[in-house]
């Protein structure tokens, strides 16, 4: 058998290939269970020198598969059309080595996770299907509390077992699990009865961080903030604080950062107001320490929260938040 022969006619036939489905075929042909390789290596016991022609062999098998691999990356960017004869061009082109990326949403939240970390947070996950107490009634929102009405909730088994609607109730977990002092950042999924459309979904992002310690003040909570929107947004970056209401907390605030677009003149993407808000934040309420066994004499503590999707969409230039749930491989974000 002349293996030399064999690998130039071999080589020829990939030479010619013009698409990724010849490749496979003649793969198959060559490199498959009963292809021309096996084939030779079954005739090994009848050749005079079976070890020499092994190592011949396996020389071959190996310089064929550089050759496919080579022809391969070349007809990358070609790919056959089902419907046509006409070539189709793609646009990540090299998917031979590169089948996918980290979701955008993902991206955030690595980041603001090595940030936390960094600050000396541990990072914590709870669960998606939550019960009303750890959802709600712990976190100061008893049943027949208005503030309720401002989360539509998506129930499994209705009034007790529902999709969380908020990441505080990882807190409310939290705070029941571990005794103060502690800080601690949570990224998660969110899930409300929302409609959907370009700027809403009934799944959305959420991160949140929390710390309990002896006397923690709001000087530590914006402290905190003020540093993280300067990682990132720039040292430049200005926030304002203004007083909202929230039912885990006492005092609420809102932080609004400065717009990144017009600094404060009002522009489109602030809608004019020059500031744009950024989450919920505040002094951890005195009852939902008590609800999770902690003495709020002794101990106190901030929490705050803000969505991820909008953030990621304007870093990512994504322009309908269901990008974000959709299965298009081909969308590539812009790097960070
Ligand atoms: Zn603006």
């Amino acid at each position: 058998m002349d293996l030399k022969k064999i690998l130039n006619q071999s080589k020829s036939k990939i030479s010619q290939a013009k698409t990724q489905a010849d490749l496979e075929k003649i793969r198959i042909e060559i490199l498959g269970r009963n292809g021309l390789i096996n084939k030779l290596f079954s005739d090994i016991k009848n050749q005079s020198d079976p070890k020499s022609y092994g190592q011949q062999l396996n020389q071959l098998k190996t310089d064929l598969e550089i050759a496919l691999k080579q022809k391969l990356s070349s007809v990358g960017a070609i790919q056959e059309s089902p419907t046509s004869k006409k070539p189709l061009s793609i646009t990540n082109a090299n998917i031979t080595q590169k089948v996918g990326h980290l979701h955008p949403i993902t991206i955030t939240e690595r980041l603001l996770n090595n940030l936390f970390t960094d600050l000396g947070f541990s990072i914590y996950h709870g669960p998606e299907i939550e019960t009303d107490e750890y959802c709600f009634e712990r976190l100061n929102l008893p049943k027949d509390h208005p503030a309720r009405d401002l989360q539509d909730s998506i129930y499994i088994d209705e009034p007790e077992i529902l999709l969380r609607t908020q990441t505080s109730s990882i807190e409310a977990r939290l705070l029941a699990a571990e005794k103060p002092p502690f800080r601690v950042a949570f990224p998660g999924k969110v899930y409300r009865n929302e409609k959907v459309n370009k700027s809403n979904h009934f799944i959305f992002h959420q991160y949140q961080a929390v710390v309990v310690d002896k006397n923690v003040t709001l000087k530590d909570l914006f402290g905190t903030m003020d540093l993280m929107f300067k990682k990132l947004y720039g040292s430049k970056s200005v926030t304002r604080y203004r007083v909202k209401y929230y039912p885990e907390v006492e005092p609420g605030v809102g932080p609004d950062m400065q717009c990144f677009s017009c600094h404060g003149s009002g522009c489109p993407i602030c809608k004019g107001a020059g500031w744009i808000e950024m989450g919920g934040a505040g002094i951890i309420h005195p009852t939902v320490l008590q609800k999770a066994g902690i003495d709020p004499t002794v101990w106190s503590g901030f929490a705050f929260g803000m969505g991820l999707d909008r953030w990621t969409m304007a870093k990512f230039n994504i322009k309908d938040i269901r990008t974000l749930t959709g299965g298009n491989i081909a969308y590539t974000p812009h790097k960070l």
